[in-house]
């Protein structure tokens, strides 16, 4: 575990890990409420937090739309497959911790580029004989896809689920309808998407809320989280059949917490809570 306190010593610092930047999947998972992240990611933080309050809300939003779209998966579908793209350092319940309660046998693989996720990924998947995580840059589908790994463990000419929560806005310019067309080429028909990315709603009052957040990302040191609108987001899943995203709303993209929620809301979403978007949807 690194220390939440200090700078952390040389010998506390993976190889490979800059102390000095901070990472997304540290500061997402600082978010969190988890313990391993450095100063400089607390720095962000501190930031986004002075510049918008609740801002945790986004992430919590977005983990626990994961979590209800791996339930749901593993329930409903006879998915027994996931490539999870960034997936981010070991929470409380990762992917293939759901999905296997499901089905003992299914397999997870998990992708990720930041050295401290694969090391804790490593450490937390060894024991585990259907779960692995490699190393490779998520936004070149082409190396995904062709990686031994995933070539050996994943079966594409059968449907499978394909992860991409909370990556696509770390990906700066207009290439992300591209990666995604990519993927999604890729994957059989009876495949399922998963995708959730920083939302701008397009009104009076949302609309500051996450342009004050992408302010601090994107001229901060993180360089990049860009929040975009519905049509942009859609733009990315073509040719889907995306999934009812509740009981009383059309198919659709629609805010993370309002995702098939695990019940009723008694207290309204906070503004940064409607900044995360998220879409189930069904290659035909
Ligand atoms: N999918 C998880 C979730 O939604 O809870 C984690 C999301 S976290 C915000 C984004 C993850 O994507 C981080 O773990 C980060 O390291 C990873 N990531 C960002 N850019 C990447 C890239 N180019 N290649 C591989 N992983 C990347």
């Amino acid at each position: 575990m690194i220390s939440a306190t200090a700078k952390p010593s040389p010998s506390q610092v993976p190889v490979g890990v800059d102390p000095d930047r901070p990472s997304i999947a540290r500061v997402y998972d600082g978010f969190l409420g988890g313990k391993d992240n450095y100063a400089v990611d607390r720095e962000v933080m501190k930031k986004v937090l002075q510049a918008v309050p609740e801002a945790a809300d986004i992430a919590r939003g977005n983990r626990g739309f994961l979590n209800r779209a791996c339930r749901f998966l593993a329930a409903q579908t006879d998915i027994d497959q996931f490539l999870d793209c960034g997936s981010g350092l070991p929470t409380a319940e990762n992917t293939h911790q759901i999905v296997q309660r499901a089905n003992r046998d299914a397999v997870v693989v998990y992708v990720d580029n930041d050295p401290v996720v694969l090391a804790h990924g490593r450490a937390l998947l060894e024991s585990d004989e259907h779960a692995y995580i490699i190393e490779a840059d998520i936004f070149e589908p082409a190396t995904v896809l062709a990686h031994e790994t995933v070539r050996q463990r994943i079966d594409f000419s059968r449907p499978l689920a394909l992860l991409h929560v909370g990556t696509l806005h770390h990906l700066e310019g207009d290439s992300g309808a591209i990666v995604m067309k990519q993927y999604i080429d890729a994957l059989a028909p009876g495949s399922y998407v998963v995708f959730s990315h920083f939302y701008d709603p397009e009104t009076s009052e949302l609309t500051p809320v996450a342009k004050r957040i992408e302010d601090v990302l994107v001229h901060g040191p993180m360089g990049a989280g860009r929040f975009r609108s519905r049509d942009q987001i859609e733009a990315m899943l073509p040719g889907l059949e995306i999934i009812k995203p509740n009981a009383v709303t059309e198919p659709g993209l629609v805010a993370c917490y309002q995702w098939w929620p695990d019940g009723p809301m008694l207290r309204p979403p906070s503004l940064a809570a409607q900044c995360i978007a998220g879409i189930v949807a069904r290659k035909p």
